[in-house]
């Protein structure tokens, strides 16, 4: 390619909100045939709120929101969010008890001291590791609500799993013409999400993704990558969080969410400046018009 053609090409992007980190990222661009998509905050707007609450028998709601609520106000996570704020609202005072011992388990969840309990919210593995198991009927509310698309975490103290909290993410409005675009481009494409399978598969089905990869630890979701790789095909990656940071370096494209995490967007090789997943295939398009004419 010459210097004038990757120029007007980089401007271009610019004006479409994709920012790239030089000129050789076109060449990555161009080449990709798989896009891997992830769900929380790419796919879906990452905002979530508290919906239900499913406690065993005899616990306080409040406790229970208070005590999960008080961890995860020291958790940037949005399902961390949504709890921090429900469990706010619940407070009289309106304030939470701060925690000792916090400690954020990633792609698990959370665990700390509130009250003098100790307390642990996230997957039902989490609570597992803990030995803590959720009575029959909580697993069923969980369950359910996971069926239904939503996103249920649990939530234990003093050695025992008490409760359900579920919350729920919206589809970004842009996500599934976004898909379709994508794969008018010729690639295919996958989600990625180390949510539950039940909830990664209703979100697919929203937005028209055949191809689901759920449950992966953040440490993992490289390794899927690799194994992506390895198979011959040449993937782009679409995240936002701390969590993608690892896949989109080890993506051949990175593509971070220009609204996502700071280092989401330093791993990445091209920023999404406005966080509208239809700027992915706008570079898919650019790449190719940039290349294809000069080569
Ligand atoms: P994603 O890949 O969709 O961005 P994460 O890897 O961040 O998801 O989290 C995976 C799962 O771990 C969440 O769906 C949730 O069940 C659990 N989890 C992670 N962080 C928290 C937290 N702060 N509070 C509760 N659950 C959490
Ligand atoms: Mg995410």
């Amino acid at each position: 390619a010459t210097p004038t053609a990757l120029m007007v090409g980089t401007g271009r992007g610019a004006q479409l909100g994709i920012l790239l980190k030089g000129p050789e990222v076109l060449e990555s661009t161009r080449r990709a045939d798989t896009v891997v998509l992830d769900k929380t905050g790419t796919v879906t707007t990452g905002v979530m709120t508290l919906t239900a609450v499913h406690l065993a028998d005899g616990v306080p709601r409040q406790q229970a929101l208070r005590l999960a609520g008080a961890l995860e106000h020291s958790s940037e996570h949005p399902i961390a969010r949504a709890i921090a704020e429900a469990a706010q609202a619940a407070e009289p005072s309106g304030t939470l008890p701060a925690p000792e011992d916090f400690a954020n388990v990633p792609g698990l969840g959370v665990q700390g001291i509130v009250e003098g309990h100790a307390v642990l919210v996230g997957r039902e593995r989490l609570l597992h590791d803990w030995s803590q198991q959720l009575p029959p009927e909580l697993v069923t509310a969980k369950e359910e609500a996971e069926a239904a698309g939503r996103t249920a975490v649990a939530v234990g103290w003093d050695g025992e799993a008490r409760g359900v909290l579920v919350v729920s993410d919206a589809v970004k409005p842009t996500s599934a013409e976004a898909v379709a675009r994508l794969r008018a481009l010729g690639l295919t494409p996958v989600l990625l999400t180390g949510d539950n399978k039940a909830v990664a598969e209703a979100v697919a089905a929203e937005v028209g993704i055949d191809e689901v990869i759920a449950e992966v630890l953040p440490e993992d979701k490289v390794a899927v990558i690799a194994r992506l790789q390895s198979e011959g095909r040449s993937v782009a990656m679409v995240g936002d969080g701390v969590n993608d940071a690892a896949a989109l370096a080890t993506a051949d494209l990175g593509l971070a969410m220009g609204t996502g995490t700071d280092a989401a967007i330093e791993a990445g090789d091209l920023t999404l400046v406005r966080g509208d997943l239809r700027a992915a295939a706008d570079a898919i398009r650019l790449a190719r018009a940039t290349l294809g004419t000069i080569r």
